[in-house]
């Protein structure tokens, strides 16, 4: 089968040949049918070899974590899909067993780490390929006759977007505000999410016109070009206050001061951008009552509500189509902020 993998750290990804893997007892074939590519793939392709290592990844890996795909085969033993089923896969895989997991929040497996538990696609095999291997079933959300391709930026960029927009909904009240930083492939389905579940206005901001179109198309009440100002005029456009909930889908240094500087009393700052910018908290930084967070992913059940707005055609992928060969450009198209919602590979 055709796969693309990182090989050589800090090396353009390559498309090469491997065999088709077979499923072991509980295990799932996939047979894929898109797969998302996403601003964190870039964590490991920018990484050095002795960072990667540090973090648990061995080359080569074949990338990829956005995935849908038809089931090709089932190992011994395994139920609960059958052959032919199209699913989508939900990708930060916990125990299935801790406190979190019996929860559904695998994302957040407390023995993830002891166990060595990886990620397809940031540590485990992906499915940027033709096939992939799936661990368990439990992995594998049925699709409920949703479009296969628009479900392809659900299972990341649209869950995550959900779990960052879901932690903060008591918070998004008639008359409030919530500032989205970054309309790519989250911020353009959060500006969705916000606009579909709340009362609130929603103010996008990104570096590119291109992408404040995008919003404003979306439904944003207001779009801002993010630079120093930009949190002065969040504070215009809200009577002073300052936005209830600061979603932060860059998470640089800049970005995390913008968020902490025009949030409001109480707000809820998210940030989901793995930029590793960092935001003091104190007894009134950023300001009293203000709840900062990291998000990962989401949770189990977020994932089956997210594939519902979806098929209540509340929330609609922007996306760009590649095939495996063009993968290196699509790679680039991101890097660059040049792609117009998600890039999605058709291997
Ligand atoms: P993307 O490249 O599709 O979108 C990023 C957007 O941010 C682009 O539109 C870009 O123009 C904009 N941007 C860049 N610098 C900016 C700035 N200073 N101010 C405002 N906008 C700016 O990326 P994506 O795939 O949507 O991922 C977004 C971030 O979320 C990345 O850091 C990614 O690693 C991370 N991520 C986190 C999770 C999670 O579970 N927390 C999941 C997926 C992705
Ligand atoms: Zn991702
Ligand atoms: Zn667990």
């Amino acid at each position: 089968m055709k796969a693309v993998q990182l090989r050589t750290p800090r090396r353009t990804p390559e498309l090469v040949e491997l065999p088709v893997p077979r499923p072991g007892p509980g295990q799932v074939l996939l047979s894929v049918t898109g797969v998302g590519l996403c601003h964190s793939d870039f964590l490991l392709l920018d990484t050095p070899a002795g960072m990667l290592r540090r973090m648990g990844v061995s080359l080569p890996l074949t990338l990829g974590h956005e995935v849908v795909g038809t089931v090709a085969a089932l190992g011994a033993g395994t139920s609960g899909v059958s052959e032919g089923e199209t699913v989508a896969l939900y990708g930060p895989w916990g125990c299935g067993r801790c406190r979190r997991c019996a929860d559904g929040a695998e994302n957040l497996c407390v023995r993830r780490e002891v166990l060595g538990i990886s990620p397809p696609g940031l540590g485990s095999p992906g499915g940027l390929a033709e096939y992939m291997l799936v661990d368990s079933p439990r992995h594998l959300v049925p699709l409920g006759g949703l479009d296969p391709l628009q479900a392809v930026p659900l299972t990341d960029a649209g869950l995550s977007a959900y779990h960052a927009v879901k932690r903060s909904l008591p918070k998004l009240g008639p008359g409030g505000a919530a500032v989205v930083i970054g309309v790519g492939g989250l911020g353009h389905l959060a500006v969705q999410l916000l606009r579909a579940l709340t009362p609130v206005q929603v103010i996008a901001v990104d570096v590119s016109e291109e992408k404040l179109t995008l919003a404003s198309g979306l439904g944003a009440h207001a779009t801002l070009v993010s630079d120093d100002s930009t949190a002065q005029r969040v504070r215009e456009l809200t009577d002073a206050t300052g936005a209830d909930v600061i979603l932060d889908f860059v998470g640089t240094q800049s970005t995390v001061e913008m968020a902490g500087a025009c949030v409001a009393t109480g707000g809820d700052v998210t940030v989901a951008g793995v930029g590793r910018g960092a935001l003091p908290v104190g007894f009134d930084t950023p300001a009293y009552g203000v709840s900062v967070a990291g998000t990962y992913w989401g949770t189990r059940t977020d994932f089956t509500e997210v594939i519902e707005l979806a098929r209540a055609g509340v929330l609609t992928a922007r996306l760009e189509t590649y095939a495996l060969q063009e993968v290196p450009r699509a790679y680039d198209r991101l890097r660059q902020g040049r792609i117009s919602g998600r890039a999605v590979v058709l291997p």
